[in-house]
């Protein structure tokens, strides 16, 4: 059975190599999905890294999709978007040439650890907030928009770019 149409976003990050290249492939690479549309594109956001000490600022951004892939396969694909633009895991949090995050899946709820569902981090990190913000200010989600969460954030090391 198809799998009913969601709204998800994903979050992109990438501190190594052409970091424009890799977020400009990546979006490209995530409406190209097949059942998927991408809806909306986040501004591009300068972030201080996140982990060991000595890397690259970030770039971080985030995507609006419309898709009919369920989670583990939009998973996959994501996974798979990263090895073509060569991510390779090293250190914990180390620097990356491309990182996708599902933050959230339609309703969609899980704890498993391959998936967990919305994504656990999301509400403490502004480098993930401020670009989904860009989306869906008013989304509510624990209570709260995500916009009162990004308020609650130290916003120091997130800077917008003027869009290209
Ligand atoms: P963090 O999750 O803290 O941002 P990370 O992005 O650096 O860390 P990765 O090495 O990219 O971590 O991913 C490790 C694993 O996390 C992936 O292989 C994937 O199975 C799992 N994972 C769990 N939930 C999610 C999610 N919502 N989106 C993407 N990956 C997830
Ligand atoms: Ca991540
Ligand atoms: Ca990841």
């Amino acid at each position: 059975m198809p799998f009913v149409p969601a709204i998800v976003y994903v979050a992109l990050g990438t501190n190594l190599g052409d970091r424009h290249a890799h977020l400009d492939a990546a979006f490209a690479a995530l409406a190209a999905l097949p059942g998927t549309r991408l809806l909306a594109r986040s501004s591009r956001y300068e972030t201080a890294p996140l982990g060991p000490a000595g890397q690259q600022d970030y770039l971080n951004a985030a995507a609006e999709l419309e898709t009919t892939l369920e989670p583990r396969a939009l998973l996959d694909a994501c996974l798979t978007i990263e090895q073509t633009r060569g991510r390779i895991r090293a250190e914990r949090w180390g620097p990356r040439t491309l990182d996708l995050d599902i933050l959230l899946h339609g309703n969609t709820t899980s704890q498993d650890p391959h998936l967990t569902l919305p994504h656990p981090a999301m509400l403490n990190r502004a480098f993930v907030l401020a670009p989904l913000c860009d989306l869906a200010p008013e989304l509510q989600i624990v209570g709260r928009t995500l916009a009162q969460h990004l308020a609650l954030l130290d916003q120091s090391g997130v800077r917008r770019l003027p869009a290209a």
